[in-house]
């Protein structure tokens, strides 16, 4: 690192509180180091207080630009001069890309989440499938399925705060895409089955199954999975939420949230760099 970093290296970074767990900087780290590229990711713990200041930070330092994650992707957006359609339609930004002060915020989530299923060799064009969660992720993967060309998608999410942004995003999926969407009470259990074995695809964006809510899940039992479904869980800390455990019980084809994390950095990295991330690298250096 020492020979690595010089006066000319370019800086970008993570805007999240927390996020030194986060495996944003060995994935970019390696792939600059593979292309010798001459740029270096760090993490900054950054809360709603100090973002206002940490994206005049990025102007002042020149950073090429930056991720953000929890929990300012929705309030850094005010912040930035230009939003890309994706991150105006979600209400959210991921990725921010430094074009000589002028700041465009994007939102690769639901690319990245799109480009995993195409790396399993699943296709959701014409296709019905039940999604969990209508917080950032949520949001993010429901309006790309449904611009990519979804058939139907059936949204649950509990009665919380993100309610209401179910209720906009499944008017913003049926006003602006040939989509049909629904929202539905994740405490509706009935509906729940009901909506799971009528689609091909179920996925959870809630944060149930992830630290404070490891071990949990709001499915009830593995008979809620019929065989041929196949099964996401964008976590990927733990890589076996007990969620994929149901899915493995029901003998369900599933995956975690890795390929999500991979792709939508993938997308970032291009915007930044120009270059393809050297995806083949990455996942050894993952361990995926
Ligand atoms: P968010 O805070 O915007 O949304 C949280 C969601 O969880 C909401 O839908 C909320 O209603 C739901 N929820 C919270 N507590 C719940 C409970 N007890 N029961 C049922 N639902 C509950 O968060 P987010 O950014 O959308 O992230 C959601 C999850 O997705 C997190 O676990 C995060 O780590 C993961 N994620 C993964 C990737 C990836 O690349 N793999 C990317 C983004 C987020």
């Amino acid at each position: 690192m020492s020979q690595r970093v010089t006066g000319h290296t370019k800086l970008l970074g993570l805007l999240a509180m927390p996020s030194r767990h986060s495996n944003s900087p060995l994935m970019h780290n390696s792939a600059f180091e593979k292309l010798g590229l001459d740029m270096v990711y760090v993490c900054f713990e950054v809360g709603l207080n100090e973002i206002e200041a940490a994206v005049r930070a990025v102007r002042t330092f020149k950073l090429v630009g930056c991720n953000v994650s929890m929990p300012n992707k929705s309030a850094v957006c005010r912040y930035l001069d230009e939003l890309s359609p994706a991150a105006r339609l979600i209400g959210a930004c991921n990725t921010i890309v430094n074009k000589d002060g002028h700041l465009e915020g994007h939102n690769t989530d639901g690319i990245g989440f799109v480009s995993m299923l195409k790396d399993s060799g699943v296709d959701i064009k014409g296709k019905k499938f039940t999604l969990a969660g209508a917080g950032g992720a949520g949001t993010a993967i429901a309006i790309q399925a449904a611009l990519d060309g979804a058939a139907e998608i059936s949204i649950f999410n509990i009665n919380d705060e993100f309610w209401a942004n179910g209720e906009k995003t499944v008017k913003k999926i049926n006003e602006n895409t040939d989509c049909k969407a629904k929202l539905y009470h994740l405490e509706d259990k009935e509906t729940l089955k009901k909506e799971i074995a009528s689609g091909f695809m179920f996925v959870n964006a809630t944060g149930v199954g992830m630290k404070p809510m490891e071990g949990m899940t709001y499915i009830p039992s593995a008979d809620f999975f019929p065989k041929d479904l196949f099964v996401v869980d964008i976590i990927y800390s733990p890589t076996k939420t007990r969620m994929l455990e149901l899915a493995e019980e029901a003998g369900c084809r599933y995956i975690n949230g890795t390929g999500m994390m991979i792709f939508q950095g993938a997308a970032a990295f291009k915007m930044w760099t120009g270059k393809d991330m050297p995806i083949g690298c990455i996942k050894n250096v993952l361990g995926v």
